[in-house]
């Protein structure tokens, strides 16, 4: 817009009615989300991106699409994309509520919540969450080096969603678990922390926890020079003894051996938990990636901002195994 016409609007403001202005805010507010999420975008791609059809790096601006996003054409293989293109935001609608949709995400709202926040069908809202939400092998430590903590945390197995097909009869919400303790209904999650490191690794069992699944799950990440340290079971002790490295166990009733505790991985279960609290129960076939919602914030500090899930989720391909098929299956 030309510079007098810029000045011709800003003086007609003066002459809207309370109402107009309340409208004209809203307006205003949104294009203003719009333009946020587009800049994040189109800097993200021109900073760190690729051609999503060669993986090229070498391409450049090529108009816009129909909708106003910025289109590019790559040197190499001459076929244009956006900077959505192949990533799991592609084809959103209402994208410029990625932003505050993002912001509801890192303070743990529900669907519900988030739904009545952004005005839109709580099917959208899971939909997107499940779009957003990093998969678990994302952000997962390379390696687990000098003195890695480990211990199970357990979550009540769930088939929230689930309408047909119930493999037992459906408890009602917050019924506790039928058996105390580790049994069938509990879902083992193995943790494991470096010390000082904040990356944590995290891995749904197939069921108890025993020396096999710890050794198949922990195996890749442990070097012969990590000295691990757990609880006085003796599947741990096993699974070291196969992995060939050594294992410190805490005896039951005290909470250190020496220099060596678990402390730093049970303070990353109690904040594990108090995250999830208010999800009230998450279906067991999505608690991997909800894992990796939680540590995508966890090993941060809490310091990673909205702006960081979005770039995160359109620097992955679109395509996960096993994502959420469009129902509405909630949490
Ligand atoms: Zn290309």
């Amino acid at each position: 817009m030309r510079r007098r016409d810029f000045q011709r609007l800003v003086e007609s403001l003066e002459s809207l009615s309370p109402h107009q202005l309340r409208q004209l805010d809203e307006t205003v507010s949104k294009l203003a989300q719009q333009t946020a999420v587009r800049e994040l975008v189109t800097a993200h791609v021109e900073r760190e991106g690729q051609c999503p059809h060669c993986q090229g790096n070498a391409f450049q601006r090529w108009g816009t699409t129909a909708s106003g996003e910025q289109r590019y054409r790559c040197k190499k293989c001459f076929k244009s994309f956006t900077g959505l293109t192949g990533s799991p935001l592609n084809g959103l609608w209402h994208k410029s509520l990625l932003l505050e949709y993002a912001q509801c995400m890192k303070v743990g709202l529900s669907v519900r919540e988030t739904a009545e926040q952004l005005g839109l069908h709580r099917n959208v809202v899971f939909r997107w969450r499940h779009r957003l939400m990093p998969p678990n092998s994302a952000h997962q430590p390379e390696a687990l080096e000098g003195v890695a903590e480990v211990d199970e945390a357990f979550f009540r197995e769930s088939f929230k969603g689930l309408k047909k097909g119930m493999p037992r009869t459906a408890h009602k919400r917050a019924m506790p678990a039928g058996k105390r303790g580790i049994s069938k209904e509990q879902i083992p999650v193995l943790t494991a922390v470096s010390r000082g490191s904040r990356t944590s690794f995290m891995s749904v069992l197939p069921g108890v926890p025993s020396a096999s699944s710890i050794t198949s799950s922990l195996g890749p990440l442990l070097s012969k020079d990590t000295v691990l340290v757990s609880d006085s079971a003796s599947s741990y002790k096993t699974a070291a003894k196969n992995l060939g490295i050594v294992i410190r166990q805490i005896p039951r009733g005290t909470h250190k051996l020496g220099p060596y505790h678990i402390q730093n991985v049970n303070a990353l279960h109690s904040r594990m938990k108090s995250w999830f609290k208010p999800f009230k129960g998450v279906a067991t076939k999505y608690l991997p990636v909800y894992l990796a919602w939680f540590r995508f914030y966890d090993e941060s500090g809490w310091s990673r901002v909205p702006e960081d899930l979005i770039k995160d989720a359109i620097s992955r391909p679109r395509v996960r195994p096993n994502g959420p098929s469009e129902t509405s299956t909630l949490e």
